[in-house]
């Protein structure tokens, strides 16, 4: 039996967190907020965010920027192919004259799955949607104990967030309903140490009654994640300006800026020898101690660096930015090889120039949807992580 939406709402309307996309009926502001959070903490965006709406404004204004410019707004943020879903969607909405309103037309849209399209459906156009990430699910898990791990038990907790649909309150209040679960979930019904004692839905939770809320919702052991090695090398010129090079459009951070390296092989690290041929241009290269390591999806990077000094020009497929442009302008990964530069260990969790250096994922260009539910969002966690 579901519990009473009113009892959730009536606390959602008392404790609301204020959010700068909270309130605004703006699907491109929604929209837009929904894909930054679904891979970094309410805390990193809210600055990401109003700063990438100074800049385009309204989904004409990025629908009408070069790719170049979105990336550039996008650094440190992680998550590219998200961006490039961004752009091409707004691209595609300006074509067909504005925003679907329903969640089968937005999930049309390049880049937007089942999550994004209910979370936009239901908050922006008030449409009968509930949408699904991490903080819904444990919510759910917890509520209706659901004690099957994820992912295999995802398809039945989905059904039973839907189900809430059957009150009539939800159909009422779509957009607050489903705020109201991204908040519990957030802020009382937390990954660890849920505040039972303040919930609104505490008489009616079943992990609550049988006591097993703290160990739900239940996960599957993860796969261990394969390790691949690069090396790159690091040219600056008497006026301290880095050589760049940019990726190809389609792959691993496909398309953005990267100091020229080696491919990411399988098994074995790079000695700088064997690198050596696939250095930029012939100088006195020296590699550095320490490994700068950087997560994908499905692996992990683990990259060495080489530094020279040297003034010439840039060979082909390269480019010579200004120290502080190149800091701005490079992927998360590549930050992380600047900091082993800097003297630091490349570590995981280090603040790069642009905000918090996040995992991304292994997977290329855009398929057309998310392959997941966004899990970990709004709480002060990054994507699947809760
Ligand atoms: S009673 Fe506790 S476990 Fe159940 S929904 Fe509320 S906070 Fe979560």
């Amino acid at each position: 039996m579901h519990p009473p939406a009113s009892e959730l709402l009536g606390w959602y309307d008392r404790h609301r967190r204020v959010m700068p996309w909270r309130g605004a009926r703006d699907p491109y502001r929604i929209w837009l907020s929904e894909v930054m959070l679904q891979q970094t903490t309410v805390a990193a965006v809210e600055p990401r965010y109003r700063r990438f709406l100074d800049r385009f404004p309204d989904v004409e204004a990025l629908a009408a920027a070069p790719w170049e410019a979105v990336a550039a707004e996008w650094a440190g943020l992680g998550y590219y192919a998200r961006a490039r879903n961004l752009h091409a969607a707004a691209r595609a909405v300006v074509a067909r004259g504005g925003f679907p309103g329903d969640e089968a037309g937005l999930r049309a849209l390049p880049g937007i799955g089942a999550y994004t399209a209910a979370a936009v459906a239901a908050i922006a156009f008030n449409q009968p949607a509930v949408p699904v990430d991490g903080n819904v699910e444990r919510v759910t898990a917890r509520v209706f104990d659901v004690r099957d791990p994820l992912p295999g038990s995802r398809a039945r907790l989905a059904v039973l967030a839907r189900g809430f649909l059957d009150q009539a309150l939800v159909r009422e209040r779509p957009g607050d309903f489903a705020q109201a679960l991204f908040d519990l979930g957030a802020t009382l019904c937390t990954p660890r140490r849920p505040a039972c004692a303040l919930c609104p839905w505490n008489a009616h939770c079943a992990a609550r009654a049988a006591g097993v809320q703290d160990s739900l919702p239940a996960k599957a052991p993860k796969a261990a994640r394969a390790q691949r090695f690069g090396l790159h090398f690091l040219l600056r010129d008497r006026e301290g300006r880095m050589l760049l090079r940019q990726r190809p459009p389609s792959g691993l951070l496909g398309g953005m800026a990267e100091i020229p390296g080696t491919p990411w092989r399988l098994e074995t690290p790079w000695t700088l020898a064997e690198a050596l041929p696939q250095a930029p241009v012939a100088a006195a290269w020296r590699l550095l101690p320490g490994t700068a390591q950087h997560g994908f999806t499905h692996m992990e990077l683990l990259m060495r660096l080489a530094v020279a000094e040297a003034s010439v020009a840039a060979p082909p497929g390269c480019f010579w930015l200004p120290a502080e442009e190149a800091r701005a302008t490079l992927p998360t990964a590549m930050r992380r090889l600047l900091a082993l530069a800097e003297g630091g260990a490349g570590a995981r969790d280090d603040a790069g120039a642009n905000g918090p250096l996040l995992a991304e994922p292994a997977s290329p260009v855009a398929p057309s949807g998310e392959t997941t539910a966004p899990a970990a969002r709004r709480g002060g966690r990054t994507r699947r992580t809760a």
